[in-house]
């Protein structure tokens, strides 16, 4: 829209979305940059936000920009940065860690307890006209990427740091369940990272040709039975009869959980990816008595954003595939009316126009 400064889309409570118009974010320090935000993907947590307004302990008390899923191009530096300049076409890391805690010595900044993460409350999302991150935050985009690929790296990301978490190795067996974004990309990555069954699990048959067409190697469609009874025909139909040597959840359904367990061989991984209710009914027994490890995953943190751009820019991982739409900053309601209708697989925002 002419004549704005810095347009933003602002969750203002409980299923109300605004534009405001608001202040151009300042540079804080002098290893800031200011980012004008091209595109950006949304996100089943924006979308959560919007209609529930709390994901977990994190809850919206006051109004927020959504999205953090972003890249845009290098508008203003400060006076320390060294490794971008202005116009430089980046991907954006939406979330800030303290740097000084243990988990962030350590590398595990994702769990960093001071972390500001955009659109997760009470910090702002990246859904404006422009964003400030650190430059190390930002990371310059292969020219042979497209910004509308940049916008894809934070989810892909989540999916290498689930796919990491999981171990994958060359050869190793791999279910996944939840065939959105994350669990597609998942897919990818094992592929990517060498596994040679892939098996996409979902309760919609349009989103498993989906995951078909693009990087699993078969599909399973539960049906109304047992978690186990499930298992046992998921494992029949994909010659897994030892069980897989690796699930990961990208669903937060109590029978995906379940169901993975239970098609899981003895000593085999599971990764909790996907965030349903607090609280489930698990197969402990199962767990227990097959020796399973079991790991949760939380976003991303060192080396992952590096390596999904590597997968992009190699074409290893062809995430662009999962773009359904992108539609114009006004028209951002709609397209978040349509993600919750389950329209199409990745919805992108184009950034404000000038
Ligand atoms: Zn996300
Ligand atoms: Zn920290």
């Amino acid at each position: 829209m002419k004549g704005t400064k810095n347009l933003s889309f602002v969750l203002e409570g409980v299923q109300k979305l605004k534009f405001e118009d608001r202040e151009v974010p300042q540079l804080q320090d002098p290893y800031d940059v200011l980012v004008r935000v091209k595109f950006t993907g949304i996100c089943g947590s924006d979308v959560h936000y919007w209609n529930c307004g709390q994901i977990g302990p994190f809850k919206v008390d006051q109004p927020m920009v959504l999205g953090h899923e972003s890249s845009g191009i290098v508008e203003q530096v400060g006076s320390k940065v060294t490794t971008l300049k202005i116009g430089d076409r980046v991907t954006m890391e939406p979330g800030e860690p303290c740097r000084r805690c243990d988990a962030c010595k350590v590398g595990t900044y994702n769990l960093c307890p001071e972390m500001a993460f955009a659109a997760t409350p009470p910090y702002d999302g990246t859904l404006a006209q422009y964003y400030r991150l650190p430059e190390d935050l930002c990371y310059q985009l292969p020219d042979n990427l497209s910004l509308e690929q940049g916008a894809l790296v934070e989810p892909l990301s989540v999916a290498v740091h689930l796919v990491r978490q999981a171990s994958v190795s060359p050869g190793s067996s791999i279910v996944v369940f939840g065939a959105g974004p994350v669990g597609l990309l998942c897919c990818a990555v094992a592929k990517a990272f060498g596994a040679s069954t892939v098996v996409a699990v979902d309760i919609q048959q349009g989103r498993l040709d989906f995951a078909k067409r693009f990087e699993a190697t078969s599909t399973f469609l539960p049906g109304a039975g047992s978690a186990l009874d499930n298992a046992t025909r998921l494992k029949e139909e994909n010659g897994l009869s030892n069980g897989c040597d690796i699930v990961i959840d990208a669903s937060g359904a109590e029978a995906s959980i379940n169901t993975g367990i239970h098609a899981l061989r003895a000593g085999g991984t599971y990764v909790q990816g996907g965030m349903g209710r607090d609280e489930v009914n698990f197969p402990i027994t199962a767990a227990c008595t097959k020796e399973l490890v079991i790991k949760g995953s939380f976003r991303y943190a060192s080396g992952d954003y590096k390596l999904a751009i590597q997968l992009l820019a190699a074409q290893k991982v062809k995430a662009q595939e999962l773009i359904t739409n992108i539609v114009k900053f006004e028209e951002a309601e709609r397209a978040f009316q349509d993600v919750k209708a389950g329209a199409g697989i990745k919805i992108l925002i184009a950034g404000p126009e000038e």
